[in-house]
């Protein structure tokens, strides 16, 4: 009811594609019913949960936010889905994001932008807006979101919600339509910590089916959220990570997180990652050469759409260029040909090659850093909210909103965000985002909930 209430519409918030009403219902009147004969249920059995239209669902449309995939149904269920399933939980249905999960703002889907709850003139973030969006306006109490370089941190934090990129490969992959493979981490999207500390807890485990999986991620999340101590703790301040090119009131809200965690026992250090100002570039270089790999299998074939070209001879390369030229927007094209250049004989030591050494530096400055301290610290984006439209003709400053979220997803360590209050200039939330070593996801639980 509330979705209908306020999704739709000129105006609406519009962070779903697909609703999916009546078996969410019966999910939940089925877990009544098991409650009221006694039967002992998951925690979250029976609380609904909204899902990014990038992790394929049986029953209901995936279509990833591209014309590619209009109409598409999964044979199968994602491996995420599958225990969301188990535990009984409703899946309201499947919400709006970037085409393929690139970009910062939600904007480019083709399905149409989704609005941030704030300021409906603002972006929700991206790529995952769209479920940002869901919790924030309490369409969805919960909902699962994509994080390759930000996509579930970045919309966090400019809608005043939390979420979190886990270890690489504590959540299964299999089933998320793969952007970047060796960045990318399925994740829980809440209003508190505690609720995607019990849902990483409902997605995560080892999965045969994703070659990457962890046998040992970390446990006991939800135990380290309930505990929510920092007595002791070191908490390391990343130094290229705020100040400069940080807006003054993320700045100042920054300020304040940091007093609180002084005031409850943490030792606030400060930790320098020289090699940060590099992690953007190879990023940018990375990410488009992966996808541009995965990609290649919307081939007008095997999945969604197939467009004829409307003359000559109907060749397979014709009929594949045809489909690809109709089926992907301009910011999936734009990282195609990136990708396809950087990987390209002759260039791909001096582009591929060099982005994946300074991935290894980011790394290396993890290492140090997390040898002084347990957790580290920065603001989860440089600014608040911007505006619809605002970066939408320049792909470069669109890009700058993942400074201070990507090196996780270069060193696979995980990330939450949390709402750390508003911005003086504009009111609108603010994002805190605490980085732990690889394994460590509870730490970020146990100091973020300290924060709350
Ligand atoms: N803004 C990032 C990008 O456009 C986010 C990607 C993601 O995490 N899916 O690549």
């Amino acid at each position: 009811n509330r979705i209908a209430e306020i999704d739709g519409g000129e105006r609406g918030i519009h962070a779903f594609l697909h609703v999916n009403g009546e078996e969410a219902l019966a999910v939940a009147a089925d877990v009544d019913a098991r409650r009221a004969a006694g039967e002992e249920l998951h925690e979250l059995a029976g609380v609904p949960i909204a899902i990014k239209d990038l992790i394929v669902t049986k029953g209901q449309p995936t279509t990833a936010a591209s014309k590619i995939l209009e109409g598409w149904m999964s044979p199968y269920d994602a491996t995420v889905i599958k225990k969301i399933r188990a535990a009984r939980m409703p899946m309201l249905g499947k919400t709006n994001l970037d085409e393929f999960a690139m970009g910062s703002s939600t904007e480019h889907s083709a399905y149409g932008l989704t609005r941030n709850p704030w300021d409906l003139d603002r972006i929700p973030g991206g790529s995952g807006g769209g479920s940002a969006a869901a919790v924030a306006s309490f369409e969805a109490p919960l909902a699962l979101g994509t994080d390759t370089g930000g996509s579930i941190r970045q919309p966090g934090s400019v809608t005043g919600t939390v979420g979190v990129k886990p270890t690489y490969g504590a959540v299964s992959r299999y089933g998320a339509i793969a952007m970047a493979s060796s960045l990318d981490q399925i994740g829980p999207v809440s209003r508190t910590v505690l609720d995607s500390a019990l849902l990483q807890e409902v997605i995560g485990g080892y999965d045969p089916q994703d070659s990457t999986s962890l046998t040992d991620a970390s446990t006991g999340l939800a135990d380290a959220a309930r505990l929510g101590n920092v007595k002791g703790m070191k908490i390391g301040v990343i130094k290229e990570l705020h100040g400069e090119g940080f807006q003054a009131g993320v700045e100042n809200r920054f300020n304040e997180s940091l007093e609180l965690l002084r005031e409850a026992g943490a030792e606030i250090v400060e930790v320098s990652c020289p090699n940060f100002g590099y992690a953007l570039g190879a990023y940018y270089l990375i990410m488009p050469s992966e996808a541009s790999s995965n990609l290649a299998k919307f081939d007008g074939v095997r999945f969604g759409l197939r467009t004829l070209p409307t003359e000559g001879p109907l060749t397979i390369e014709r009929v594949m260029g045809a489909t690809r030229a109709a089926g992907f927007g301009d910011e999936v094209k734009r990282r195609i040909i990136l990708g396809t250049y950087a990987l390209s004989a002759g260039y791909y030591d001096a582009y591929y090659g060099s982005a994946q050494r300074v991935r290894t530096l980011v790394q290396r400055d993890f290492e140090a850093a997390f040898a002084q301290v347990d957790v580290l610290i920065s603001p989860t984006t440089p600014t608040t909210a911007f505006k619809l439209g605002e970066k939408l003709d320049d792909p470069l400053s669109m890009y700058l909103q993942d400074v201070a979220t990507i090196p996780a997803n270069l060193a696979g360590i995980p990330g939450l965000t949390l709402p750390g209050g508003l911005a003086d200039e504009d009111g609108l939330p603010v994002g805190i985002q605490l980085l732990a070593p690889a394994r460590e996801d509870a730490r970020v639980y146990r100091v973020g909930a300290v924060l709350e």
